[in-house]
């Protein structure tokens, strides 16, 4: 049984306004495990909410310890990460643990369900991955949107091509497009470039080993582009850059529209567009040893710890850039 008697956690109440409540912890649902939030970092996709306001509480990149068990689930004391897809189990894709791509989908944890921006969280025993002993809480919780999202990205990209990626552009240099970076240095991709309109951040990008690119303008110059900002010039840039028989990579996020447009320079390039979503349990494993080589680096370069009582400023600060990837922690320091 869980000691602690209370559990405080964060409500956006929208307009960038977020509340807080303190209220006795109940029992844990049947089939769900209580974990205790020991870091919990903010997104960018979190803007959404704050902007919007949020029927659960938010967050949604986050480790913990385990504090109640449920069948399935890793035993009392295990450090884990939460997985955010709450997948069926049972599906073509969950059996073939692809659970990214489960067919019914019941939706994400920190979207639809309650999420890190609190002292407990409770979890579908599914959604729990144990963290290994030697990566330290603020290093494993890249393993999530930062490395998962870049790594699986960089999979399937690199299936595009026939001898796997030799050259990429990294458009946009945000927490996930640093994240792009660091894992294509630690996949061994032996040209890595990278360009962000804001000096600072593509600093950051050379300073995790990435080359600024000099020439936005010459077509066909990149086996694979990420493009990472969301934003539609940078999506026209991408495909003028990509060369013949490349992959663009569509991992950025915004609420305009991906267009192909009737140009006759889209019409004929012949390329892949490549969306993915999240990442398999099935590169976990995979993405540990990553992690192990580049996540400290990475970790170093762009993560501030804050508190959970200062959620508020620490997003005001997120949206006007001081931070590059600020995280709650509960641990004292
Ligand atoms: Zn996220
Ligand atoms: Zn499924």
């Amino acid at each position: 049984m869980t000691e602690a008697i209370t559990n405080t956690s964060a409500h956006f109440q929208g307009s960038g306004v977020v509340s807080f409540t303190t209220e006795q912890l109940r029992d844990v649902r049947p089939g769900l495990a209580r974990i205790r939030v020991d870091v919990c970092a903010l997104c960018g996709s979190d803007k959404r909410l704050l902007a919007s306001g949020a029927a659960v509480v938010p967050g949604h990149e986050v480790v913990g310890t385990v504090v109640e068990s449920a069948p399935g689930a890793p035993e009392a004391g295990t450090r884990v990460v939460v997985f955010i897809p709450v997948s069926c189990g049972e599906c073509k894709a969950c059996l073939e643990h692809q659970n990214n791509r489960c067919y019914n989908l019941e939706g994400l944890m920190g979207w639809q369900f309650d999420g890190g921006f609190a002292e407990y969280m409770d979890v579908p025993p599914q959604c729990l991955i144990p963290v290994p002993d030697d990566i330290p809480s603020d290093v494993a919780v890249l393993a999530l949107d930062t490395f998962g999202t870049a790594a699986h990205a960089l999979r399937l990209g690199a299936r595009t091509q026939p001898v796997g990626i030799q050259n990429l552009l990294v458009i946009g240099c945000g927490p996930l497009g640093l994240g792009v970076i660091s894992v294509a240095l630690a996949m061994g991709i032996p040209s890595v470039h990278a360009w962000d309109p804001n000096e600072s951040r593509l600093g950051l990008a050379q300073k995790l080993g990435a080359t600024a690119a000099r020439d936005l303008e010459s077509i066909n110059q990149y086996q694979v582009v990420a493009e990472v900002s969301g934003a539609e010039p940078a999506r026209a840039t991408a495909q003028n850059l990509v060369e013949p028989g490349g992959a663009i990579l569509a991992l950025g996020e915004s609420n305009d529209p991906y267009v192909m447009p009737a140009t006759p320079r889209w019409r004929r390039t012949d390329c892949f567009t490549v969306r993915s979503f999240y990442f398999p349990p099935s590169e976990v494993a995979d993405n540990w040893d990553l992690l192990r080589s580049h996540g400290a680096r990475l970790r170093d370069t762009i993560m501030t710890p804050t508190r959970l009582g200062d959620l508020e400023e620490t997003f005001t600060r997120f949206l006007d850039g001081d931070f590059v990837k600020p995280y709650i922690t509960h641990e004292e320091n």
